[in-house]
């Protein structure tokens, strides 16, 4: 059977685009984890961080899921960001680095706080989630 030179490399070089996209997004967060290095080096006088996080639906609707992240000095420094379990979120998420960062700064041993997600306005708030978290940092 013969196959038409133009018909076969067209169809390939389709499929490899897409998987390329795909590629390209899962290696720009792998990247983005590298970059953000282990927590000793942001963090040099930090021994270990325990936060407890409270996701919530939406804004204000009920609870989603509770989680515990440990960190110790050769965790990375990215689990710092939550992802946002709103359904159709793709970017958003929490930050807590500069929460931790403010905390080791005024050498505080915790700290709670509200975080809405930073997408919030891309699909309205119904679509995205909140959260509530609890820091303990030990140094
Ligand atoms: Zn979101």
């Amino acid at each position: 059977m013969k196959i038409s030179a133009q018909e076969k490399p067209a169809g390939k070089r389709e499929k490899r685009n897409t998987n390329t996209e795909k590629n390209a997004r899962r290696l720009e967060l792998i990247q983005k984890r590298l970059d953000a290095g282990p927590l000793s080096e942001r963090f040099p006088q930090v021994s270990s961080i325990t936060i407890h996080i409270v996701h919530y639906y939406g804004t204000t609707g009920p609870v989603f899921m509770e989680q515990t992240v440990n960190m110790v000095p050769s965790s990375n420094v990215y689990l710092l960001h939550m992802q946002c379990m709103g359904g159709k979120c793709i970017n958003g998420g929490f930050d807590l680095t500069s929460s931790v960062e403010e905390l080791v700064r005024n050498n505080k041993k915790s700290g709670k706080g509200k975080m809405v997600c930073g997408e919030k306005d891309a699909y309205g708030a119904s679509n995205h989630a909140s959260i509530c978290y609890d820091i303990s940092i030990k140094y």
